[in-house]
């Protein structure tokens, strides 16, 4: 097991603040059904390369927040971004956990209940506005009506659907990035 998990900071946990049902929540959502058959093993504490550079992500430990109840704590972090979806303990977990799964199950949990980081809020930002996480300006249309190629459409009726049904709008709304 790796020696950076190790040195994880220990803060005590009051029972009064623990949810025991945000388990169950997590198994529900889609990625997240097979967290309650981790046993801590560690294997993908070990192999995850985040940790190596980061002492704050660790997914065994988060799995274990999650499993204890710690929901507040655990949707309202930073750490739960920075998984990079490298897959390296999906296939190595011995439980099938499928972590890289249940780390976007996490976060999908955590944009519905509010809780989505300044960037990505900048990112949802550009899609309300232009439908897409880049501006294209006339610039582009211009270079690419001299190309041949259809000029690209600024519908963003469609995306702020999308958006609104991910509880995403709300999301940046409850962060002060709503226009
Ligand atoms: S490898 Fe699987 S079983 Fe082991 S700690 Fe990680 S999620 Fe749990
Ligand atoms: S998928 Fe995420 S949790 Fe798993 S090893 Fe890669 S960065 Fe770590």
């Amino acid at each position: 097991m790796s020696n950076k998990e190790d040195s994880a900071p220990e803060e005590s946990v009051s029972m009064d603040d623990l949810d025991p049902d945000f388990k169950h929540m997590v198994a529900k959502e889609p990625g997240g059904e097979n967290i309650k058959k981790c046993f801590a093993c560690g294997t993908c504490a070990a192999i995850c390369p985040v940790l190596s550079v980061n002492d704050s992500y660790n997914p065994r430990r988060i799995i274990r927040m999650v499993l204890l109840g710690m929901k507040e704590e655990v949707l309202s972090s930073e750490f739960i971004w920075l998984c990079s979806g490298c897959y390296s303990c999906y296939e190595r977990c011995p439980r099938d956990v499928k972590i890289t799964s249940l780390m976007g199950a996490i976060r999908n949990i955590a944009v519905r209940e509010g809780h989505l980081p300044k960037a990505m809020g900048a990112a949802v930002d550009l899609l309300k506005k232009f439908g897409r996480i880049l501006e294209v300006s006339e610039f582009e249309n211009t270079v690419r009506a001299k190309k041949g190629i259809p000029e690209l459409e600024f519908e963003i009726s469609e995306i702020k659907k999308v958006l609104n049904k991910a509880g995403i709008h709300e999301a940046t709304k409850e962060d002060g990035n709503d226009e």
